[in-house]
């Protein structure tokens, strides 16, 4: 068991460097003053500071599921487990698999990864392709473990998203082997043209489909939830009260009270894709100028610019940069079995315009030297 590398290049650089490296939400555009008025509201209430339910208060339960259900899947608030981030998701799910053999895409995402290890997973892996997981290994592979982990959409690393087709095929093999789904979706909000539809909603009773605020709104809060049938939720209870009794009362309260408003929070969205799709582009304009060696698939949502260079150790690419304060991660670090040396994620959200410039310039320098 390792640490995450990622955390450990963000614990070692310094304020003077650029860091591609990190899934860090912008925080100029987190709604502080909106937040601070929720706050305000509900700080003067006493049960804000008692002990509350292990599955989360109720009433931010129903919100949730009511997103679900504007969007024809239907759910309700015994179906929502609230988590501190959906890492603890993760966390509670691998507990509750522990032995178990699951399979994930070939990249996928660290923090799932380490969690799957830590929990004695058997991982096995189907490599992913630019529209999805390649079907004929996921089967393969599922047909025996008939256990699964997902990301399906702006995926973490590879930002890649799954087709219509492929979304409907997963949830045939699932249902076909009368296994189960975990389908992770931080970043499904974060969509430049439009919300792909969960493959969960396709398989709802074989699915749990796990969500968070941390990358809509802000990570501080810890707040994600988990979407699953009553009967596993009941169970998962069970894991989750062992860990911490129930999720941050306050920021549970908080959140209830800020999306009170929906249109506020709609609008809230709207103004974080809008500029992220900006910045996304504006990241690929000059990945294309000063490095045109790379080759990669322009995002179509979510956090992160995924690629390669051909013939390029990106270990030996980080290292020198590292010294010349840029900083980005290596894709070899997200594999379980094929790890390709050449690729690269970068993170587009968090530096300015400015910082984007001049961070690909000095990759740039380091790649010519
Ligand atoms: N899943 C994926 C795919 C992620 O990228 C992340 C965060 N980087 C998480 C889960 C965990 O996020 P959080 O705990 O903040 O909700």
């Amino acid at each position: 068991m390792k640490r995450s590398f990622i955390r450990e290049i963000l614990e070692a650089i310094d304020e003077e460097t650029i860091s591609f490296a990190g899934g860090l939400p912008n925080s100029l555009l987190f709604p502080v003053d909106d937040l601070k008025l929720s706050a305000n509201n509900i700080l003067k209430k006493r049960d804000v500071w008692q002990y509350s339910l292990s599955n989360g208060i109720k009433s931010l339960r129903k919100k949730i599921a009511k997103q679900y259900c504007n969007e024809g899947f239907e759910t309700s608030a015994e179906n929502i487990l609230i988590t501190t981030g959906s890492q603890q998701a993760l966390y509670i799910l691998a507990r509750y698999f522990q032995n178990k053999s699951i399979v994930l895409e070939d990249p996928s995402y660290l923090g799932a990864i380490n969690t799957f290890k830590l929990n004695d997973l058997k991982m096995k892996s189907a490599p992913l392709e630019n529209d999805g997981i390649k079907l004929k290994a996921f089967e393969k592979a599922y047909e025996k473990s008939k256990l699964s982990y997902l990301i399906p959409d702006f995926q973490n690393p590879s930002t890649r998203t799954y087709s219509k087709y492929k979304r409907e095929e997963v949830a045939k093999i699932v249902e076909k082997n009368k296994g189960l789904l975990i389908e992770d979706s931080p970043y499904t909000e974060l969509y430049f043209k439009e919300k792909n539809k969960s493959i969960s909603s396709l398989i709802p009773d074989n699915s749990f489909h796990l969500g968070s605020f941390s990358k809509t709104l802000c990570p501080s809060l810890r707040i994600g939830w988990i979407r699953a049938n009553k009967k596993l939720i009941d169970e998962l209870l069970v894991i989750k009260e062992s860990i911490d009794l129930h999720s941050c009362g306050l920021s549970q309260h908080l959140l209830n009270e800020y999306l009170k408003d929906d249109k506020k929070y709609q609008n809230h969205l709207n103004i974080l894709r809008k500029y992220y799709k900006e910045k996304s582009e504006y990241f690929c304009e000059q990945l294309d100028k000063y490095l045109p060696e790379f080759i990669y698939e322009k995002p179509k949502g979510g956090m992160f610019v995924y690629g390669e260079f051909k013939d390029v150790d990106s270990f030996e690419l980080l290292n020198k940069c590292m010294k010349k304060k840029v900083v980005f991660v290596p894709g070899c670090e997200f594999y379980v079995k094929n790890k390709n040396k050449n690729e690269i994620r970068f993170n587009f959200t968090n530096s300015s315009l400015e910082d984007i410039t001049k961070g690909i310039k000095i990759i740039a320098e380091a790649l010519k030297s």
